[in-house]
């Protein structure tokens, strides 16, 4: 069963000329973690903003299916409305605004979306807490101002604590470069290993090695130059590690 499918993939920014995506395939199974490496420059945040729609990127050939539907016309909050979440790299400071109350228009926004009614307060407190718990989260974390101060691995759990409010069937999650500390990658990790669902893909982008420590992915895919030109097993993230990119360029140069 395929959550996703990329057939063939296209993408420029939009005021330039200049193909980031060149013929991208790639097809998701449902309630797997696919694993997306690549060098730096490959490509990979540009997919990850033209999966949620972003409007700076302009799919010019190809499409993306989402449960055998295209999604290219989809605005990102019909896109988010229909389960695809894509968590954000470098979140903003919402001044005056608490995690619980940034949730809670997170989660009826996609209900509004629907033509569903607000979620009731005492309902949503219900599943705050259910979902805090869950993730070993200390309850005061839902009363703090959003990014006030929030550490690299605050950050994370509020990434975290969203996807879990918002059940997504496709959560990507595009890792910077710049890299975490270990304690950031851990609750990256728990909080995935802990949401992992049979109804929920995981796409989980990065350049190094080392989350997949911490989350084991069913498959991995290498993109290189807008291209994913190889796919395997978690053990083809190894040989990756040990080999290099410079390895890959040489192996499948004429994929790239
Ligand atoms: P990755 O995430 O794999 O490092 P990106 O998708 O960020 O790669 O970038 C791919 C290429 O597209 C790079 O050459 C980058 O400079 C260029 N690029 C991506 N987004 C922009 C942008 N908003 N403005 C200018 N260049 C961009
Ligand atoms: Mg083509
Ligand atoms: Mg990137």
């Amino acid at each position: 069963d395929k959550v996703l499918v990329i057939k063939d993939l296209h993408v420029k920014l939009a005021e330039e000329d200049k193909e980031i995506i060149r013929g991208l395939d790639l097809e998701l199974e449902k309630g797997k973690v696919h694993a997306i490496m690549g060098p730096n420059g490959s490509g990979k945040s540009t997919l990850s903003y033209t999966l949620a729609g972003h409007p700076n990127y302009e799919v010019t050939e190809g499409d993306i299916l989402f449960e055998g539907e295209s999604i290219l016309e989809l605005e990102p909050d019909e896109r988010a409305q229909r389960g695809i979440f894509l968590a954000f790299q470098y979140p903003m400071a919402i001044p005056g605004v608490t995690m619980a109350n940034f949730l809670r228009s997170a989660v009826n926004a996609v209900r509004q979306a629907r033509g569903e009614a607000p979620m009731p307060v005492p309902e949503f407190r219900k599943k705050l807490n259910e979902k805090m718990a869950m993730l070993k989260m200390d309850r005061s974390f839902a009363s703090r101002y959003i990014n006030d101060g929030f550490s690299g691995g605050e950050k994370k759990r509020a990434e975290i604590l969203q996807m879990a409010m918002l059940e997504p069937k496709l959560a990507i999650m595009d890792e910077t470069d710049s890299g975490l500390d270990i304690d950031a990658l851990r609750i990256v990790a728990d909080g995935v290993n802990t949401l992992k669902t049979k109804d929920m893909t995981v796409l989980l982008i990065t350049h190094y090695q080392r989350i997949l420590n911490y989350i084991k992915p069913d498959v991995v895919h290498v993109l290189v130059d807008g291209r994913i030109v190889t796919s395997g097993g978690p053990e083809l993230a190894l040989e990756l590690e040990d080999k290099g990119y410079d390895w890959v360029r040489q192996e499948f140069a004429a994929a790239v």
